[in-house]
């Protein structure tokens, strides 16, 4: 069995390996590898080495810089189902949908090669008699990253590429529940001619995420993850002075306009609500359908999930894989039973949907975490199913009769992350994006995760910090300007004066 180190100063690094967490895949239920969590010491060797390394790399020029990054994305392109394989391994996605995400991922390392012109300064040529104004944007210095299990790739490079790009040293801190992908991206970066100690990762759980924070060294905190540790990494790492931006979760409405073409939407529906198996904080997990479509709809999706093909990831013809551990489809499934408790109508049950999985002699199996797509109707508000993030597969019909109490139920959720309407009428669409009370809007597209130069990030309960993650966020939070006021020897403002410097 295979232990997963730390990777410290460009080298795999066991560390204390004082405690270890296990690894499972997800598709066979199986321990496949055992991570190794940092104490004190371990985060103390990783900082030591992001801030030697800081140093050096910060005065690396920009086009030295800039050309390891396009090294790493060549060197990402060209391996990117290695490691889609080692993402479907310990998350359990379907192999199509690891690749998705690092095809997202990449663009983000695309984004950052353009980062001599995404840090230029301002110039201001005789602000004053004899006088020029200019801003420079520079790196903060060693940065931290710590990301949930369910995009071990994607969601670090939302952060890594322009962080390294601006001349910023990291430690990733992933998921203890799929290690392996960072430390594979950390290979690829040292391939890439990365000098030591500009991409540490450090493995663990909050016992590593608390050193990070208090760490006088780590100058900010880039976080994703559930709201209610959101809120505590922003609180604590605020407090200890640092930049934070903390993404948290979500519970994403799509709203069904009576005007929409229902095949489309039922498809939206179908894709957002199970692609990975609900395991993505843009899943669609409530179902907003506008009187008089409820019926039509909700007989369109139940159609669609009979045919899903719920089987490991590996497999190049499942649509669905399993959740990440047996504790998390416990959870999951608990909703099944709550949802019928509080009044929900069950309309398709998950737990009876076919599995796809054979063991090694090739007969059925049901080892692995697995829960089909499932479906609930006339949800209400007050409901568990409705009021808390599942993060599985399972979808909420919520019936409304208008579209001014679709708007009110979504503004009403303390989360905001993404939201979408589906309708052919161009101004109620305009209206929805400009009265919805969320960061990430879809007309027509279900997961609006916006492309690399717009930037991520919700409202609400989905966010906490001022910064949005990549795009302009990031390239601001990645650096912080200086204003230079110069001038240079001119006999003309020779004397004395006490006055405050005003401009003429
Ligand atoms: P999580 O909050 O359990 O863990 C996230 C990270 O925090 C992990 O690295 C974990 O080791 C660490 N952590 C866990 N408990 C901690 C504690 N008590 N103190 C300090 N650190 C702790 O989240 P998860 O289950 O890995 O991921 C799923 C969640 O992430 C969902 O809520 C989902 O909506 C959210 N998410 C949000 C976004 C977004 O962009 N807003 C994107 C992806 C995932």
């Amino acid at each position: 069995m295979q232990t997963i180190t730390h990777w410290i100063d460009g080298k795999r690094t066991p560390g204390s390996e004082a405690r270890l967490g296990d690894v499972t895949n997800p598709a066979t239920g199986q321990v496949t590898g055992q991570v190794v969590f940092a104490d004190g010491a371990d985060i103390e060797a990783a900082v030591a080495s992001a801030k030697a390394a800081a140093k050096v790399w910060a005065n690396t020029s920009v086009s030295a810089r800039t050309q390891v990054v396009f090294k790493f994305r060549e060197l990402l392109n060209e391996r990117k189902q290695e490691l889609a394989e080692i993402i479907t391994a310990e998350h359990g996605k379907v192999h199509s949908d690891a690749l998705g995400e690092l095809a997202r991922g990449q663009e983000v390392v695309e984004y950052a090669c353009g980062i001599p012109q995404l840090i230029k300064g301002g110039f201001t040529e005789q602000a004053s008699t004899g006088v020029d104004v200019y801003s420079i944007r520079q790196p903060l210095g060693p940065v931290a990253i710590i990301s949930p299990f369910n995009f071990p790739a994607m969601v670090p490079m939302w952060f890594f590429p322009i962080a390294i790009a601006a001349g910023n040293t990291v430690i990733l801190k992933p998921s203890e529940k799929d290690p392996s992908a960072a430390n594979f991206i950390a290979e690829l970066w040292k391939e890439a001619g990365l000098p030591d100690g500009v991409f540490n990762v450090v493995h663990g759980d909050k016992v590593s995420v608390d050193r990070l924070l208090e760490h006088p060294d780590v100058k900010s905190v880039s976080f994703v993850g559930s709201t209610p540790i959101a809120r505590y990494v922003y609180e604590t790492g605020t407090r200890y002075g640092k930049r934070v931006q903390a993404l948290g979760g979500a519970k994403n409405h799509m709203m069904v306009l009576p005007d929409a073409d229902l095949d489309l939407a039922a498809d939206a529906a179908i894709n957002a609500g199970f692609g990975a198996a609900g395991e993505r904080c843009m899943a669609v997990s409530v179902l907003v359908a506008v009187d008089p479509i409820g019926d039509e709809l909700v007989a369109k999706i139940k159609e669609r999930m009979a045919t899903l093909k719920v089987g490991p990831g590996c497999n190049g013809d499942s649509e669905m894989g399993p959740l990440v551990t047996g504790q998390h489809r416990d959870k999951v499934t608990s909703y099944v039973e709550s949802g019928v408790a509080d009044g929900a109508e069950l309309a398709v049950d998950g737990r009876k949907h076919a599995i796809a999985a054979e063991d090694a002699s090739g007969a059925p199996t049901t080892d692995g975490f697995w829960l089909g797509p499932t479906l609930f109707d006339h949800v209400k508000p007050g409901m568990s199913v409705y009021n808390d993030e599942i993060f599985g597969p399972i979808l909420s019909v919520v019936r409304v009769p208008s579209y001014d109490e679709g708007l009110e139920l979504i503004n009403a959720n303390p989360y905001g992350n993404g939201t979408a309407i589906f309708t052919n009428d161009g101004g109620a669409a305009r209206r929805f994006q400009h009265e919805v009370e969320v960061g990430m809007v879809g007309i027509n597209v279900p997961i609006p995760v916006p492309v690399a130069y717009y930037s991520f990030g919700g409202w609400k309960a989905s966010l906490f910090g001022d910064s949005h993650a990549y795009g302009a966020d990031g390239v601001q939070f990645f650096t912080r300007g200086k204003a230079v006021t110069q001038r240079w020897l001119d006999p003309s403002h020779g004397g004395i004066n006490l006055g405050f410097p005003t401009n003429n």
